[in-house]
């Protein structure tokens, strides 16, 4: 499929971090499909030059930019490209996100790598979303949907950092869209189950049984897709989420209802 002329995002501009692989390429192939102009963010070089060349593909616009989201300096950078790029910010996807090197109780979690996952997770939602509003609020408003995960719903044992990063990015999202629901920029968050990416293929180990593990968590019987969780962004950045302020969508095939 093809870039819209016509699509729905035609005129629009979304700055997607994490865009060099997994939920937030195929969310930055998403927002490009509907005929917006994408900044693929990432620290990954040359996946996030990949991602902009598959944009390019498809016949839309697209820039790769460096950027580390821990690193405020970036984040200003990266942003200040988009609008030299671009000329607006309408989107945000802060998705960029890490998983724990190895699971471990809270009592002998190590400081450095709580520190490590917190700073990407959490702080790196922050520090995007404190660089991109003032852009949003430039031409009138738009929307911003944080990744959070099902440990931002359910405790994960042996994941203190990760679980607590995660719920800190929906209390974030909950106070963003306070602060600026009144000003039509729409703040949510998504939640995704066991989607099947390249920090899945590590923490699965990539073999069928570590596969398997995971799949048997899953109520539906499978792993979700990049696009299923793209295809929930672009709704809550659409006018048929108009309404929808500081929620936190769960896309998870059940792994957080039972
Ligand atoms: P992924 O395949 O590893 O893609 C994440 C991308 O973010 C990678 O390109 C990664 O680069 C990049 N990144 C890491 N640290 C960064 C930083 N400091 N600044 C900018 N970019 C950075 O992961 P994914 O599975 O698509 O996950 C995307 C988001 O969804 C994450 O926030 C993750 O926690 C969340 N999530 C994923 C799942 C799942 O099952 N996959 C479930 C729930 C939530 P490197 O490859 O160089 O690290």
């Amino acid at each position: 499929m093809t870039t819209n002329e016509k699509g729905k995002y035609t005129g629009k501009v979304a700055f997607v971090t994490g865009g060099a692989n997994g939920i937030g390429r195929a969310t930055a192939l998403a927002f490009a499909r509907e005929g917006a102009h994408v900044v693929v963010a990432d620290i990954a070089e040359p996946g996030n030059q990949e991602t902009a060349h598959m944009i390019e593909e498809l016949g839309g616009q697209a820039i790769a930019v460096r950027c580390d989201v821990t690193q405020a300096e970036d984040v200003k950078a990266a942003l200040a490209k988009t609008v030299e790029a671009f000329g607006r910010l309408d989107f945000a996807f802060n998705n960029a996100g890490i998983e724990p090197r190895k699971p471990a109780p809270t009592a002998e979690y190590e400081e450095e790598e709580w520190n490590r996952i917190v700073d990407t997770n959490l702080r790196g939602v922050f520090l995007c979303m404190k660089h991109e509003i003032p852009l949003i609020l430039k031409q009138g408003g738009g929307a911003i949907v944080n990744t959070s995960s099902g440990a931002g719903i359910i405790g994960i044992k042996g994941s203190p950092a990760y679980t607590a990063a995660k719920h800190g990015v929906i209390g974030l999202t909950k106070a963003a869209a306070l602060d600026y629901a009144a000003q039509n920029i729409r703040v949510n968050a998504v939640c995704p189950g066991y989607i099947d990416t390249p920090m899945m293929g590590r923490f699965t180990g990539g073999t069928a049984e570590g596969r398997a593990k995971v799949i048997a968590e899953e109520p539906i019987g499978r792993m979700g897709k990049p696009e299923e969780i793209a295809a929930a962004v672009l709704w809550l950045c659409s006018d048929g989420a108009a309404f929808v302020i500081g929620h936190a969508m769960v896309i998870d095939g059940g792994q957080t209802v039972q």
